[in-house]
């Protein structure tokens, strides 16, 4: 079937798997696409709404007919498309095709990609960021970043060579967090120098550390250090950091899943805040 489209600013109902839009949109399952393009896409209406409170680039939002007629879902188009973004109607089977999925959710949006530039960090008393150093997996990296919205955390640096914060695993293990949270993408040692510069303590987290996490007391100005998945913190990494800190554990795990360590980490270190 032929794809009726109409004038620009309108509705464009979109039917074959085949049209162009579609496949531009489910491109972006692939890094490639998402970099070159320097956008990403997210299911649900809640993403969509979360990106809209936020000021977030939308260039599209995309629904099933099944729930165009839903006031939050008739309001998130109308804004979308008062900011220029297209609005795209869709049966099921292309959003399946678009998300991946076999039960795409009933909204996804095609947003573009923000991050904030190191030098614009400024980390105040009492306040904590998050360093990320080579995350891999996008499901611990999307929980993190929940958890930082969540505990009133500032934001998430990755440093070094980590998986991409857009891509769809990430996205959805977010929950909207993603447009809540300032991302920053770094290496290693503008990062050091960085954090020398700005007066930053960083607090490390390590296996073979000594000092017990439940003892870091200060107020100052704070970024929690995460290590990578499987290897841990890097040693230069791991010299730089002002106090090395290790979670007690009593079975026979090595360790803590990354995700799980830094959320008893920004407990902590937010507990006085948290009320
Ligand atoms: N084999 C790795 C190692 O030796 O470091 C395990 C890495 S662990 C799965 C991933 C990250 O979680 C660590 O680099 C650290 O940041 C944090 N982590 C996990 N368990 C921890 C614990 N008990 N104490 C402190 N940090 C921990």
């Amino acid at each position: 079937m032929a794809d009726r489209e109409r004038a620009p600013g309108a509705v464009r109902q979109i039917t074959s798997l085949t049209n162009p839009l579609v496949k531009d949109i489910r491109a972006l399952a692939m890094k490639k696409a998402r970099e070159e393009t320097g956008r990403f896409i997210g299911e649900g209406l809640k993403l969509v709404t979360d990106a809209l409170e936020e000021n977030w680039p939308i260039a599209a939002i995309a629904y099933a007919p099944a729930v165009r007629d839903q006031p939050h879902v008739a309001k998130a188009a109308a804004a979308v498309r008062a900011r220029g973004g297209d609005v795209l109607e869709m049966g099921e089977a292309v959003l399946a095709k678009i998300t991946h999925r076999d039960n795409p959710q009933m909204v996804v949006g095609v947003f573009g990609q923000r991050l904030k530039p190191l030098a614009e960090v400024k980390v105040g008393e009492g306040e904590v960021w998050v360093a990320l150093e080579q995350v891999r997996d996008p499901g611990n990296l999307g929980t993190i970043i929940r958890t930082v919205d969540s505990v009133g955390a500032k934001g998430v640096i990755l440093v070094g060579e980590t998986c991409d914060p857009f891509s769809f695993e990430t996205v959805r293990a977010t929950m909207g967090s993603l447009f809540h949270v300032p991302l920053v993408k770094t290496g290693r040692d503008a990062f050091l120098a960085w954090a020398k510069g700005a007066g930053v303590r960083l607090v490390g987290t390590h296996l073979k550390a000594t000092h017990d996490y439940r003892k870091i007391e200060s107020r100052a100005p704070t970024v929690l250090v995460m290590g990578n998945e499987q290897a841990g913190m890097t040693e230069d990494m791991t010299r730089a950091c002002d106090v090395r800190v290790k979670i007690p554990m009593a079975g026979r795990a090595d360790s803590l899943n990354l995700a799980v360590a830094t959320g008893v980490m920004l407990y902590e270190l937010r507990r006085g805040q948290l009320s």
